[in-house]
């Protein structure tokens, strides 16, 4: 009903609205379904009320019963005096016939009762009189009027004769003794039906006994007193009742002595019975009439005169006797107070067990009660105490963990809760390591039960996985921002910023730190000899050699190419520094294997201090070192330079030469100094080389060494280049005219660097093409350690010019370490070899191979620097194709170069001389 109109209300709404449609209802169904629900308490109630229903009905049954004995035994109470009060009444209308006939008898023999009375002692009217009172006022307590009427009939009998008035009474008894058989009868079967009821039988035995007893004492008075008239022989009635009588008795007293109890009023009563003088007499006159056979005179039925004469004798024995019956009517009476005691008692009993049944159905209900409302209690609690929990983790409000209580259900259910529970936080905790990105949190490897469990560990493994992607992703960002990919080391960028950082640190703490700038010397030759894998593997292992040569602390950063960079700190001043720096050289400098080859590279090192004084920046110290490390390869490498004062100066200088060497440019003060280059055979000038010179104002002329090398720092050399090949090719125009010179080749000196820059090509070429000279007049001279740097990029650019006309010269060959295979590779012209070769004697061999080789690629040899006629003949017997040096000439400036001086030069000191 709730679920359905909200949905099918709006059903076109979209999933999200009908979900939180669904689940609002579910909430409606729960609070509802809350609301009606009966609590735990009452159906335990409802379920406590049945056997307690049970238990409660037979109790009642019991109850009943007991009331049942209970009133059984009130009525024996009752009945039990109406039986005394029957015995009495049949006793005492026997007493009445004895009186009535006794009186009677008087009469009929014409005595008066005075006389009686005088004689015996006996008011016989007044004995009646007491006998009927007593009949009367007993008739009135057993309520029996019927019986009334039939003694009113028996008294109303003035005229009767003996034999009626026994006839009368003894029906009158006969009847009441018939009641009491009926009531004894009807008592003891009440009694057998009473539960525990046998004292109460045996009570109402006694009071029959007790009855019988009495009934016998009675009737042996009234045969006693007959026997008195009618005499005793053997064959009288009252002999025969005197005989049964008193075996009556015997039994009726032996039954009352065998099963009345002890302490019980009726054998108090039968011992007083017993003791009594009275019974005792009247047994002994009875005893003694039996035995005397008592003859009577026959006078008209009375023997007048035998009574007379026994008459003391008969008195006292009528005393004893009424006495004995007065005793046993006590007997019967005690009986019956016991009857009466024995039934009360059960009366009592009964309702002391009605009072404990009632009692015990009581403690019954109230126990079960509160045995169920406990119950109720233990089991409600805890269910309550689960709701909540559930509500808890269905609102999403954090659960505290249930303390299981209850039955072994609700406990399981706490259990199964407080899982359930914790998994949800386990979610969450989870959730919250993802968030902070704690990716290798234990708690992430922790795993719920279940489908849910897996799917969800599943989920979290995935985001983690995926976080931590991301996160080694990240790293590996940061990482190479600031790190060399080859050899791991932090890169130029991430070295620089330690170095400011070290820099300042240094400002604050007055520690003095040392910057070394490495530089691995000749690694090209590695590259070019085992190729570039192997190059890689020679700078990795350089990497690891420094890592493990600086002190724990110190930086390691590779800046580029060949060239890594040391921070180190603190440092106690040039000296330490000086040592680190050559123990590091000695390190690195340990031969490398490289598969089955070993390799040995040297470093030079430059070195800068800073301390808290240092103005510079970590830009300027890195310029410095870097100084300090071309002083180092310009004084022959594999060593250890620091960036002192004399190297600043010196750079200073340098500075001052560069800045006065851009404005000589301006200023026109260089020009070109020309030396010839001869053939060996005849001296004859075969072309000259160009030879820059600096006319500085106030210094004069300086040379090509004091300058050079300072534009050949920056692209300065590049103008300077430019400057020369113009002036050259001005000078080859200008000699056009010339008949000695127009021919003449012209050889310019080009920087290594210029030749490494993408202008080259152009920068030589165009000049030359526009000036309409012809390029074959010109000489490009690139000297062999400007080769190296890139061989292939170099013999295509050489290549290109070649292609032109102009022709190639490797200026001081020989010195550059360059493998003469490398020479095939290399566009080639002129080989010229280095003025070493030429001064020392003993290269004369190596020479000689040079030549021979550069005559095998189809190369002109060009020997430099000669100086005597000796080195000329040498150097043209070795095969040199042409001779450079003062021998032939100076380098001088254009207008000196006549031909007159030429051919004196040539003439004087030629080889053809020593011909
Ligand atoms: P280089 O190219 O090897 O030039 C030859 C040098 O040897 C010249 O010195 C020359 O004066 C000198 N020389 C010639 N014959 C003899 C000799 O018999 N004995 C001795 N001891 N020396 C001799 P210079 O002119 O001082 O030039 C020195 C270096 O400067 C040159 O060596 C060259 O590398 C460079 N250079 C000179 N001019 C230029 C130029 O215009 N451009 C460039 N880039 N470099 C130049
Ligand atoms: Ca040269
Ligand atoms: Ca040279």
């Amino acid at each position: 009903m709730w679920g359905a109109t909200d949905v099918s209300s709006r059903p076109t709404e979209g999933d999200e609205v009908k979900w939180r449609d669904r689940s609002s209802s579910v909430a409606t169904i729960d609070e509802s379904a809350g609301r009606r629900a009966v609590r735990v308490r009452y159906w335990m109630l409802t379920l406590a009320f049945v056997p307690l229903l049970g238990a409660v009905s037979f109790a009642t049954a019991e109850v009943d019963e007991v009331a049942e004995s209970r009133r059984l035994a009130a009525t024996v109470s009752e009945s039990t005096e109406e039986l005394v009060l029957l015995t009495e009444l049949r006793a005492r209308v026997l007493d009445e016939r004895n009186w009535t006939a006794a009186v009677s008898g008087v009469a009929d023999i014409g005595f008066d009762p005075v006389v009686v009375e005088a004689v015996v002692g006996i008011d016989m009217s007044r004995e009646l009189d007491e006998a009927r009172t007593s009949v009367d006022s007993l008739l009135v307590a057993v309520d029996w009027p019927e019986l009334g009427d039939d003694i009113d009939g028996a008294r109303a009998d003035e005229a009767a004769v003996l034999d009626d008035i026994n006839t009368a009474y003894e029906a009158i008894a006969a009847s009441v003794e018939n009641r009491s058989d009926l009531a004894l009868d009807a008592l003891l079967e009440v009694a057998g039906d009473i539960s525990d009821g046998s004292d109460l039988v045996d009570a109402l035995r006694v009071l029959e006994a007790a009855a019988t007893a009495r009934r016998a004492v009675t009737l042996e008075l009234t045969a006693y007193f007959g026997a008195q008239f009618t005499g005793l022989d053997g064959s009288t009635a009252e002999r025969r009742t005197l005989t049964e009588q008193r075996s009556e008795y015997r039994d009726a007293i032996a039954d009352v002595a065998r099963i009345a109890g002890p302490d019980t009023e009726a054998i108090k009563a039968l011992n007083a019975v017993e003791a009594s003088e009275d019974v005792i007499a009247f047994r002994a006159a009875l005893s003694s009439l039996l035995a005397s056979n008592l003859q009577v005179a026959d006078v008209e039925g009375f023997d007048i005169a035998g009574i007379f004469s026994r008459l003391d004798e008969v008195a006292a024995t009528f005393q004893a006797a009424n006495s004995s019956v007065e005793q046993h009517l006590e007997l019967v009476r005690a009986a019956g107070a016991d009857v009466d005691t024995t039934s009360r008692a059960l009366e009592d009993a009964a309702a002391a067990a009605t009072r404990g049944a009632l009692y015990r159905i009581g403690v019954l209900v109230a126990a079960s009660l509160l045995f169920v409302m406990g119950l109720a209690r233990a089991i409600g609690r805890p269910l309550r105490q689960l709701a909540a929990g559930v509500r808890d983790l269905r609102d999403g409000d954090g659960m505290s963990p249930l303390r299981p209580a209850g039955p072994a259900e609700v406990r399981e259910a706490m259990h199964a809760i407080n899982e359930a529970a914790a998994h949800l936080e386990l979610a969450e905790r989870q959730a919250r390591a993802l968030a902070i990105g704690q990716l290798d949190s234990p708690v992430l490897e922790e795993r719920a039960p279940g489908a849910l469990g897996r799917s969800l560990q599943e989920t979290v493994q995935t985001l983690a996985s995926s976080l931590s992607q991301r996160e080694e992703f990240r790293r590996r960002l940061t990482h190479e921002a600031s790190h060399d990919s080859l050899t791991q080391l932090a890169n130029r960028k991430a070295s620089l910023a330690q170095l400011n950082r070290g820099l300042a640190r240094a400002q604050r703490t007055g520690a003095t730190l040392a910057i070394m700038f490495v530089d691995l010397d000749d690694f090209k030759d590695v590259n070019d000899k085992y190729g570039h894998a192997a190059g890689d593997t020679v700078l990795c292992a350089v990497g690891e050699r420094l890592v493990t040569a600086v002190r724990e602390g110190d930086h390691v950063g590779r800046l580029g190419g060949d060239e890594f960079l040391i921070v180190a700190e603190p440092i106690a001043g040039a000296a330490e520094a000086v040592a680190l720096a050559e123990r590091i050289a000695e390190t690195v400098g340990r031969p490398i294997s490289i598969g089955s080859a070993s390799v040995r590279v040297t470093v030079s090192v430059g070195l800068a201090l800073a301390d808290e004084h240092t103005t510079l920046t970590g830009d300027e110290l890195l310029r410095d070192a870097d100084l300090a490390v071309y002083k180092a390869k310009e004084l022959g490498r594999s060593r250890v330079e620091l960036c002192d004062e004399d190297l600043r100066a010196e750079l200073v200088s340098r500075a001052e030469i560069e800045e006065a060497l851009r404005l000589a440019l301006v200023r026109d003060e260089l020009t070109l100094y020309y030396q010839p280059i001869v053939d060996p055979q005849n001296a004859e000038l075969l072309s000259l080389e160009a030879l820059i010179r600096w006319d500085r104002p106030e210094v004069g002329l300086v040379a090509p060494d004091a300058f050079i090398p300072v534009a050949e720092r920056s692209d300065l050399i590049i103008a300077v280049d430019n400057w020369v090949l113009r002036k050259t090719i001005e000078q080859l125009v200008a000699w056009g005219d010339d008949q000695e010179l127009r021919h003449l080749p012209i050889a310019v000196n080009i920087s290594g660097r210029h030749l490494a820059s993408d202008r080259f090509v152009a920068d030589l070429l165009d000049p030359v093409l526009e000036s309409g000279v012809d390029p074959g007049r010109v000489i490009v001279e690139i000297t062999e350690s400007a080769l190296l740097d890139d061989l292939d990029s170099a013999a295509r650019k050489l290549e290109s010019l070649r292609s032109s006309g102009m022709r190639i010269a490797i200026d001081d060959f020989g010195t550059g370490y360059t493998s003469l295979a490398h020479l095939r590779t290399l566009p080639v012209d002129i080989l010229k070899i280095d003025r070493t070769f030429t001064a020392d004697e003993t290269a004369a061999s190596l020479v000689k191979l040079i030549i021979e080789t550069g005559h095998l690629l189809g190369a002109r040899i060009t020997a430099e620097g000669i100086e005597t006629p000796e080195q000329a003949s040498v150097l043209a017997a070795l095969g040199s194709d042409e001779l450079q040096g003062y021998l032939y000439g100076m380098p001088v400036p254009p207008g000196d170069l006549q031909a007159d001086e030429l051919s004196t030069a040539a003439v004087v000191v030629g080889p053809a001389s020593n011909d």
